[in-house]
């Protein structure tokens, strides 16, 4: 069969490299059986295992098929490795000795692994014939079914399916062959030799071997491989062979070492057992997770971060990557425009995706951008379907992880982090649909500072100055859209001309915390330019495409910063419904413990944050340091409470200036507890 022809085969590698190996191996060979035949071949026992029938043999001349050819054709004809004193042995290979013997066919693992292993040296053997490419690692079995081999191929082979008729042909060519898997010993010296002309053979044999460590060179048909082994006997055994895929690899793995091609199989004794493998794959990629959430529409994945998944907005909230291919942030203006708040990194990706994803023809490095912004990720989730206005608004919401490259020196406790968490959302709307949505925003921003007990400004920033993408009139109008929002809204506010961001009009929200001091947290952004560079559309009541209107919002802004300023805000004494430790059980002495447990298990089943001092410390040791934690709620225990089923409640200095409050039963203090948390106290 003629190779393809875009990819000539190396005939000056193949006639110099192939006659050269088998004349070394040939005279190697042909020593070490004068050597064998002139040892004493005085008889031996051989017990079979399982079984323990003992057989005779004779010493260097008897091998396991031998044996097999004993007991019975059938057994000949399946055995494909045996075990000689528990170490796996070719078939072929004379015995040296008194020994067990099992024998292992195609239903045992060791047949099955020694099949698929053999299976990959003919692969090999096809490569090297078909392409002239050098062997590299290999022959390799993979973790579940079947084998690869990796091969180098000087120019970029890119190899996929449409080589498999190819590689195929050359295996049967092997198969019909019944080239015999021969074994010989080595030195150093002699590998070096036999593969000079191959240096990542010549690397492994320098580097992997050791100086005093017996090599063994093994030889099917025109291939002649560095190998352990064992193998089967002869390569007719392989009576079905597949290709699987083809993929990238690297030499040793590492990515500024050679490019090479992988190329995975599967082989079988029959055509049968190869038809159920192929089927068996088939009818589980129709259940592939990839392919199910497609169909029900729960996550895709997207060529600008491979191997990161976006959830869609089926349930609460999306999930997006957190790196991005830079063609993403080109396409947002990142890139011009934000390039040095970035974290940028070099990754590895499929320069040609192949059917299924993950399947990779070719690697490239290129830049990706961790995410400063989820914006241009929801752009994508947008864009994975058509949309239309029926569905409109499309309220995205993502706790997406942001890094920003802030200069080491503006770093600040959690206020200005280089990581951290948004309350993020994205409103994909019609034009005619901002008014409502600004409002309905800001309602929702108002709801939440009135439960934190903020007050706020709110500012409309307008076009900045240079640093700006699209044109006038979006913006004017963007910004009139904004202007008559707040006018609706109906609290003060006032014009923060020229710092809106690069992409829109923003309402900025300024809030004042107990001490008087102003922060920013909140964030309302009208964008026309995203939608336009991302070429969103949707389809009208008329079937036609129209562009959407993108609305960035955040609440809390960045929890980091959020948690910061509430920590503040509150001086430290957290309100109940929010506080990380609402309550604790001291008990007044051991004997109250299990009381103690009893409380505590019913306050945590009832989803209260609920700790417990069991400490041999005094009660008033314990209640002060519970105080200065600070719990909310401590909870004293002692022979009263465990009688009455109640407890005895100590509080940390609480707003209404309370003390202690009366001993308690547990469903009053429960009753408590529910009404802080729905009240937000
Ligand atoms: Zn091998
Ligand atoms: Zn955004």
């Amino acid at each position: 069969m003629a190779a393809n022809n875009h990819h000539p085969k190396d005939e000056a590698y193949l006639s110099s490299v192939i006659p050269k190996r088998i004349r070394l191996f040939e005279e190697i060979q042909a020593e070490q059986l004068e050597q064998l035949q002139s040892r004493p071949h005085d008889p031996i026992k051989i017990t079979l295992l399982p079984d323990g029938i003992v057989k005779e043999g004779k010493r260097w001349e008897t091998t396991p098929m031998d044996i097999a050819v004993q007991i019975s054709k059938g057994l000949a004809k399946s055995a494909l490795v045996s075990s000689v004193d528990h170490v796996l042995w070719d078939m072929n290979r004379p015995l040296e000795g008194d020994c067990s013997l099992e024998i292992f066919g195609f239903d045992s693992d060791q047949g099955r692994d020694t099949f698929w292993h053999s299976s990959a040296h003919i692969l090999g053997q096809a490569l090297e014939q078909q392409y002239g490419c050098k062997l590299c690692i290999g022959p390799c079995k993979t973790t579940d079914e079947g084998f690869y081999y990796d091969a180098f191929y000087y120019g970029n082979l890119g190899l996929n399916d449409d080589h498999f008729p190819n590689i195929e042909a050359g295996v049967a060519k092997a198969v019909r062959e019944r080239q015999p898997f021969e074994r010989i010993q080595v030195t150093k010296d002699q590998a070096l030799e036999m593969f000079s002309d191959n240096k990542f053979k010549v690397e492994i044999v320098n580097d992997d071997l050791a100086e005093e460590e017996s090599i063994t060179v093994y030889r099917c048909g025109s291939l002649v491989d560095l190998c352990p082994g064992p193998h089967i006997p002869n390569t007719s055994f392989v009576k079905a062979f597949k290709c699987l895929k083809a993929s990238a690899s690297y030499w040793r793995g590492k990515s500024d070492r050679e490019s090479l091609q992988r190329v995975y199989g599967i082989s079988y004794p029959d055509n049968k057992q190869l038809k159920d493998y192929l089927k068996s794959i088939e009818e589980a990629k129709k259940y592939d997770h990839r392919l199910l959430g497609k169909q029900q529409d729960l996550f895709f994945c997207h060529e600008f971060s491979p191997g990161s998944w976006f959830f869609h907005e089926h349930g609460a909230i999306v999930m997006s990557p957190n790196m991005f291919n830079m063609k993403l942030w080109e396409t947002s203006g990142h890139a011009q425009n934000y390039k040095k708040n970035m974290f940028t990194l070099d990754v590895r990706v499929h320069a040609k995706l192949n059917s299924l994803l993950d399947f990779v023809t070719s690697i490239d490095e290129q830049e990706f951008g961790l995410k400063p912004m989820n914006c241009p990720g929801h752009c994508l989730v947008f864009q994975d379907k058509v949309r239309s206005y029926k569905e409109l608004p499309i309220r995205i919401a993502d706790f997406g992880v942001l890094h920003r490259n802030e200069e080491s020196g503006a770093l600040s406790g959690m206020t200005r982090v280089r990581r951290f968490v948004q309350d993020d959302a994205h409103i994909f709307c019609k034009v005619d649909q901002v008014g409502e949505e600004v409002k309905g925003v800001l309602d929702f921003i108002d709801y939440v500072y009135k439960i934190f007990g903020f007050t706020y400004e709110l500012k409309l920033s307008t076009r900045p100055e240079k640093k700006y993408i699209g044109d006038l009139e979006t913006w004017d109008k963007a910004e009139k859209d904004l202007e008559k929002a707040l006018d609706n809204f109906g609290k003060p506010w006032v014009i923060n001309k020229g710092d809106g961001a690069f992409y829109g009009p923003k309402i900025d929200i300024t809030v004042s915390d107990a001490m008087k001091r102003k922060f920013q947290c909140a964030t309302l952004q009208l964008d026309f330019q995203l939608p336009a560079r991302f070429k969103l559309d949707y389809i009208t009541e008329k079937n036609e495409k129209e562009r959407p209107v993108m609305i960035h919002r955040a609440v809390l802004g960045s929890v980091e910063r959020m948690f910061a300023i509430l920590l503040e805000h509150y001086k430290g004494i957290w309100p109940f419904w929010l506080s990380p430790r609402q309550a604790i059980v001291c008990s007044l002495s051991e004997d109250y413990s299990s009381y103690a447990k009893q409380v505590q298990k019913q306050i945590h089943e009832a989803r209260y944050y609920v700790d417990i001092d069991e400490s041999d410390r005094s009660i008033c040791k314990k209640v002060a340091d519970a105080r200065a934690a600070p719990y909310n709620y401590i909870l004293v225990v002692g022979h009263k409470e465990a009688t009455t089923g109640q407890v005895t409640v100590r509080l940390r200095e609480d707003p209404a200036g309370r003390k202690d409050l009366p001993e308690m039963s547990i469903d009053s203090l429960l009753d408590e507890f529910k009404f802080k948390t729905v009240n937000f106290l």
